[in-house]
């Protein structure tokens, strides 16, 4: 039987420290693999420069030069985000005719010789296999807390995704032929293949430091992200501000009638006014949440209806 062709495919923004190091290994690593009869000879690494500012698509063009075609890249014409990079990438890379691509980080963090227990999943049928992040130290308190905290909360809102799982991940032929059905601006990966209803299988690996750099993750881009991801797969949020709005009517009438009761039919003054005022600066403040949250749906409703082009490609070296 032939060998997979596999795509590995980089999302690389500003990673001039990371790169050099991660083609090296990555290359090393893919000819381990041909060598093992894992992959088919053809395949190769495709790179998307999400709009780096630094030297990254330089190394990208060398890389390219010395590869013999076994290195394809684009260019974003600016920073498109994350997300938005992974998507061209899959996009760009089934003109190809690949049979399944890897996504991993241009920093490396994820370990790369899972890659090798990837295909064999992918070879015993599964169409998506993702990595699971089972180490957790390599994260701040802040980054580990949030990222706990965000998985509770968006299960609770009834997005059923593993916790931990990254965007180390392998995609079949038929998941990127899928993908051209989804339309939508706003992504959130995790979600979305999720939503496929795909056979998928796990792979435990563990995280390492970033060798190279910094982050390129900033707070406000990680809020983003998660509010998306929210936003995106649950409109479980609008229903629970009905039933605040429900429950608060409910009490409000309920309080109304006793005090009315109490103060005009046994004519009893239980000077109600005070624990009156606290109540309306609760429900105000309830009211501006409520409108808030509303709004953020509101205004991902008008990016998705503007339909904007998700990236726009700069350059591209086949
Ligand atoms: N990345 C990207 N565009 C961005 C931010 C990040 O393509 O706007 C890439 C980055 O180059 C890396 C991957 O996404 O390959 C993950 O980013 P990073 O390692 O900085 O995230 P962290 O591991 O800190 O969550
Ligand atoms: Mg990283």
């Amino acid at each position: 039987m032939s060998k997979p062709k596999l795509a590995i495919v980089i999302p690389c923004y500003n990673e001039e420290e990371s790169l050099p190091n991660t083609l090296k290994k990555l290359w090393e690593y893919k000819i381990h693999l041909i060598e093992k009869e894992k992959i088919s000879p053809e395949s190769f690494i495709f790179l998307i420069d999400d709009g780096s500012e630094d030297n990254t698509w330089n190394i990208i063009e060398k890389a390219y030069n010395d590869s013999n075609g076994r290195i394809k890249a684009i260019k974003f014409t600016k920073n498109f985000g994350n997300q938005n990079a992974i998507f061209a990438g899959l996009k760009m890379i089934k003109k190809y005719n690949i049979d399944a691509a890897i996504t991993i980080d241009a920093d490396l963090q994820q370990d790369e010789n899972k890659i090798e227990e990837f295909i064999e999943k992918y070879e015993a049928g599964f169409d998506i296999v993702a990595g699971v992040r089972k180490n957790n130290e390599e994260y701040g308190f802040f980054k580990k807390l949030s990222s706990e905290l965000f998985y509770k909360l968006i299960n609770a809102l009834g997005v059923n995704i593993k916790p931990n799982h990254s965007e180390f991940r392998l995609v079949s032929k038929k998941v990127l032929d899928m993908l051209d059905l989804y339309r939508e601006n706003n992504l959130f990966l995790r979600g979305l293949f999720y939503e496929l209803g795909l056979k998928t299988a796990y792979v435990d690996y563990s995280i390492k430091e970033r060798a190279f750099g910094k982050s390129k993750f900033s707070f406000k881009s990680l809020i983003k992200l998660a509010a998306s991801g929210l936003i995106s797969y649950s409109t479980r949020p609008l229903r629970i501000i009905f039933f605040l709005g429900l429950l608060i009517a409910i009490t409000s009438f309920v309080i109304w009638t006793v005090t009315i009761f109490v103060e005009i039919v046994l004519n009893h003054d239980i000077n109600a006014i005070e624990p009156y005022e606290i109540w309306e600066s609760f429900i105000s403040g309830i009211q501006i949440l409520s409108i808030g949250i509303i709004g953020e749906y509101v205004g991902q409703i008008l990016l998705e209806v503007k339909d904007r082009p998700r990236f726009l490609i700069d350059k591209e070296l086949k």
